[in-house]
């Protein structure tokens, strides 16, 4: 078994999963334009295997001689987190900003579930980790994970909401298994991966031990439903024709778990409400890693097209469009120099290496809270043509495509195709959905500020310590 190829890929996703789409039901997802331009974008993963210059990267051989993922290989040193991360750049790279996604959730998740089987110490759960691992090494199965319970009043405790399912819970056991019901919202790329890894969204009290749960699934059982989320189906006939360089995107659903019965060996978390902590925080901790690494590309990308357009334009020599530059790429080196170094200065958590918590939520957060300043740097160069630029059909007119030609080019040399497509790639690639991304994805900004905070306290304490001593306090 080991690799799959990206065609194997795609056949695996005709197993009768139950995807409804824009009110429909849809039989075959890779029949489907705009399913099939995400599960392409997913295939990129599958297909890196044979290009020589990615497939160090993405393989990792085991001893047995066994070829598998890297991101199913559990990391062993910071060099190993550093190799994560630069297949996941690479990847997003070959995505032309968007990430190809099929594993590396899943290996942040499966890191935290080892991790909190090793922490909890019962041996049934590292066997079960141990085995699920194996398990999509051997078949390199692509992996959803589902997170975010829908959680009704945020504010209050899954076991004391309006109705008793607003978080996944447990509803029964029997000898054979448990029977789990809710809902997970927003989950990336279910409907068109095979399997479905849950973990709770949060840390759980005493009384909401039933929601403690952790599990994994293929995504065509019994009482799984989706209800995904409508998404681009590639150039659309204004859209100017870019050769070798498909449109790439992901779309979520919404996951309902009706009854669903899952196998012991499926089960990592059961009841255990003192380890949701533990499971979801390391989650956090790869995960927010994971979400650092795949926006160095697009951040490459927004200084690109900054530069681009204004140099069409004739203004990439005016100060002010330097200091703006200047921002763009102060914003993207600080973005790499986190993400490495957290690699580089990781911790343990239960034997695994894992990324620096601090420092992996500090890059998120750079990344998220000043996103949107970058991307209004990138619209302030490119001018109010990013919103009103004719078409590829005007511009391919023969009466009025001369007079386009003729009257919207830029500087001495640059032909208005130049920048109506520069403006069309602008308008892709830093759409308003990539913005909620940002803001949401992997967890709101005061998460990781909470995250942050709580990390270092230790390190305010000892900073306070050491100003006391300075200024002569000597508390008793
Ligand atoms: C494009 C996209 C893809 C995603 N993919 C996945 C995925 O694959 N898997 C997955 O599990 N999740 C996924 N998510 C979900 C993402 O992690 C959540 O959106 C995020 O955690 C925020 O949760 P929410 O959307 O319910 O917003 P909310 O939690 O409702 O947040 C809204 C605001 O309320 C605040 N808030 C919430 N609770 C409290 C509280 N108790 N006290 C004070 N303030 C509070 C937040 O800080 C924020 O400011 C995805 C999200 C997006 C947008």
């Amino acid at each position: 078994m080991g690799l799959k190829t990206a065609k194997e890929y795609k056949d695996s996703l005709k197993d009768g999963r139950l995807v409804y789409l824009g009110g429909e039901k849809i039989k075959d997802v890779m029949a489907n334009p705009m399913l099939r331009t995400c599960i392409e974008t997913s295939a990129l993963d599958y297909e890196m295997y044979d290009m020589p210059q990615y497939r160090d990267l993405a393989v990792v051989t085991l001893e047995d001689g066994e070829p598998i993922s890297r991101y199913y290989h559990m990391p062993k040193s910071g060099e190993d987190l550093v190799k994560r991360h630069e297949l996941m750049v690479e990847a997003t790279r070959l995505g032309g900003g968007a990430i190809p996604f099929t594993h590396d959730i899943a290996s942040d998740t499966m890191n935290a579930v080892n991790i909190t089987a090793t922490l909890m110490g019962k041996n049934e759960y590292i066997e079960r980790a141990n085995n699920y691992r194996r398990y999509l090494q051997m078949n390199d199965l692509s992996v959803a994970v589902a997170v975010t319970d829908v959680k009704g009043d945020r504010t209050i405790r899954p076991s004391k909401q309006s109705h008793p399912d607003y978080y996944v819970r447990i509803i029964s056991k029997d000898d054979k298994g448990i029977i789990v019901r809710g809902a997970k919202a927003h989950i990336t790329a279910a409907a068109y991966f095979n399997e479905l890894i849950v973990i709770p969204s949060r840390n759980m009290g005493q009384e909401d031990a039933d929601y403690a749960v952790s599990f994994a699934l293929p995504v065509n059982t019994k009482g799984i439903i989706q209800v995904c989320h409508p998404t681009k189906t590639g150039f659309g006939p204004w859209d100017f024709p870019v050769e070798d360089r498909p449109v790439r995107w992901h779309t979520d659903s919404l996951v309902i778990f009706d009854d669903v019965f899952v196998p012991w060996e499926r089960v990592f978390l059961c009841g255990e409400w003192q380890f949701a902590m533990q499971l979801v925080y390391n989650f956090a901790y790869y995960h927010r890693h994971t979400a650092a690494s795949y926006r160095i590309p697009i951040s490459e990308m927004m200084v690109g097209m900054a530069q681009a357009m204004a140099e069409y334009n004739g203004i990439d020599k005016i100060s002010h469009v330097r200091e703006k530059i200047t921002d763009l790429v102060i914003y993207v080196n600080i973005l790499k120099s986190l993400s490495r170094a957290a690699c580089v200065d990781y911790v343990v958590h239960g034997g695994v290496p894992t990324p620096n918590p601090i420092i992996t939520n500090m890059a998120k957060y750079h990344f998220a809270s000043k996103y949107h300043d970058c991307v209004k740097i990138v619209q302030d160069m490119a001018g109010g043509l990013l919103s009103t630029a004719p078409t590829y059909k005007d511009f391919n007119n023969p009466e009025i495509g001369p007079l386009i030609d003729r009257y919207l080019g830029g500087k001495a040399g640059i032909p208005a195709e130049y920048r109506l497509r520069m403006l069309q790639l602008i308008r892709r690639i830093l759409d308003p959905e990539i913005e909620v991304l940002a803001v949401h994805g992997e967890g709101s900004f005061e998460a990781q500020r909470m995250t942050i905070y709580a990390e270092a306290m230790a390190d305010i304490l000892q900073y306070q310590k050491y100003v006391e001593r300075e200024a002569g306090i000597h508390r008793t």
